[in-house]
């Protein structure tokens, strides 16, 4: 294919590592970041890109697949850049977006990640993945391996809603429950994928995810006359999505497709499970794990991310912050964006709106700043 793929680079210590092997983590003493993919970024005509058909998959060049073959696709990407004319008329906001991302194939923007990370794994000979979720990257992981013809072991949390199992199970994927959070099934997936010879895709301890959802920077540059806009509001669990929009920033101004100027990035979480917002508050460069974590947003259910470290710096760089909102306010805000734009949202797209508006009447930024949020799923899921 014509990828420009040239290597993997550790997010800490710099170390380079050849583009055809299968990676995890930086083996490097003592370093395990995560990994990059990197790429030549030289004369790349934009508008030759930006006029193939919408799929992840246009951007071909700055994606890590070398065969088309090994791709496997359902549909991913492409979602529509909406104008919330009605629901910013509520508070104000005269220049409001949402990215909706509920269309996705699995029914949220985890396919993107997981189209891109299984196609990788196909490519490089993996005969089975497996993962921790908190939902919907199980869901996602499934289907795209059953499509693979790759086997695939999901372990969740015991108490996540029974629509995610049970999904996982429809496409043929093998569902453990686990007594304890993601990161307590991460840590299982970790053992047992060194034992059975399973490729572990968690996010961003695998370098793939996050190539499949930094497509949606691209999207939203194109979307927008390649202009960012002033304001992202994301719904940060593991961070896969916030982190590649942020390199995907960086490789569009190699490329010179969009200039210096960046939105400034707000990491929303739940005040069930806020260590994003604490460690930023705080001026940390990792977060804290939180215990006894809940919120019925499951993709915000993170007790500690693996990648802290590079939500935290990138939320710093872009002179952005990190806010926690409450159950009640997102199913609030869920009903608000349901009946003026008729979209049916996840909990984690109407967490966006809520921190959106705390953020305004707290002068945070002004009104008719070009704002853009997250829904990241469909509300189906949590009925
Ligand atoms: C996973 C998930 C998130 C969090 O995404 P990250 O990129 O891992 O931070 C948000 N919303 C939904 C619906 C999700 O499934
Ligand atoms: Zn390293």
């Amino acid at each position: 294919m014509n990828t420009r793929l040239a290597h993997l680079e550790c997010t800490k210590c710099k170390t380079t590592y050849a583009r055809d092997s299968r990676w995890n983590l930086c083996p490097a003493a003592g370093c395990a970041g995560s990994l990059f993919a990197r790429y030549h970024l030289t004369a790349l005509d934009r508008d030759a890109v930006a006029g193939r058909p919408r799929s992840i998959w246009r951007w071909s060049e700055l994606m890590p697949i070398e065969d088309p073959a090994n791709v496997v696709s359902l549909g991913e990407g492409g979602t529509p850049l909406l104008r919330a004319e009605r629901l910013g008329a509520r508070a104000g906001f005269t220049d409001l977006w949402f990215k909706d991302e509920s269309g996705n194939p699995t029914g949220s923007f985890k396919a993107r990640g997981l189209s891109a990370a299984v196609s990788k794994a196909k490519e490089l000979g993996v005969k089975a993945i497996a993962l921790p979720t908190a939902g919907n990257a199980g869901g996602a992981a499934a289907a795209y391996a059953a499509k693979a013809g790759i086997a695939c072991h999901v372990f969740m949390p015991r108490d996540t809603p029974r629509v995610f199992p049970i999904e996982c199970e429809r496409y043929g994927a093998s569902v453990t429950l686990v007594d304890g959070l993601i990161d307590d099934c991460g840590r299982i997936v970790a053992a047992r994928a060194k034992e059975a010879g399973w490729h572990d895709v968690s996010t961003l301890k695998e370098p793939y995810r996050v190539e499949g959802k930094k497509t949606m920077g691209y999207e939203l540059a194109e979307d927008l006359g390649w202009e960012l806009p002033d304001v992202i509001v994301y719904p940060t669990g593991g961070g896969t999505g916030l982190i590649g929009m942020w390199k995907a920033f960086d490789e569009m101004e190699a490329l010179g497709w969009i200039g210096r100027a960046r939105p400034r990035m707000i990491a929303v979480q739940a005040e069930g499970c806020a260590p994003i917002p604490k460690a930023f508050a705080e001026g940390k460069a990792v977060s804290e794990r939180v215990a006894n974590a809940h919120t019925y947003a499951s993709g915000l259910r993170v007790p500690k991310a693996y990648a802290d470290y590079l939500i935290l710096r990138d939320v710093r760089a872009s002179g952005g912050t990190a806010i926690a909102v409450s159950d009640d306010e997102m199913r609030a805000a869920s009903d608000a964006i349901g009946a003026t734009e008729g979209l049916f949202v996840a909990p984690e797209g109407g967490a966006c709106w809520a921190a959106a508006k705390k953020l305004a009447d707290a002068g945070w930024f002004e009104r008719n700043a070009r704002i853009v949020l997250f829904n990241t799923g469909t509300g189906f899921k949590y009925v």
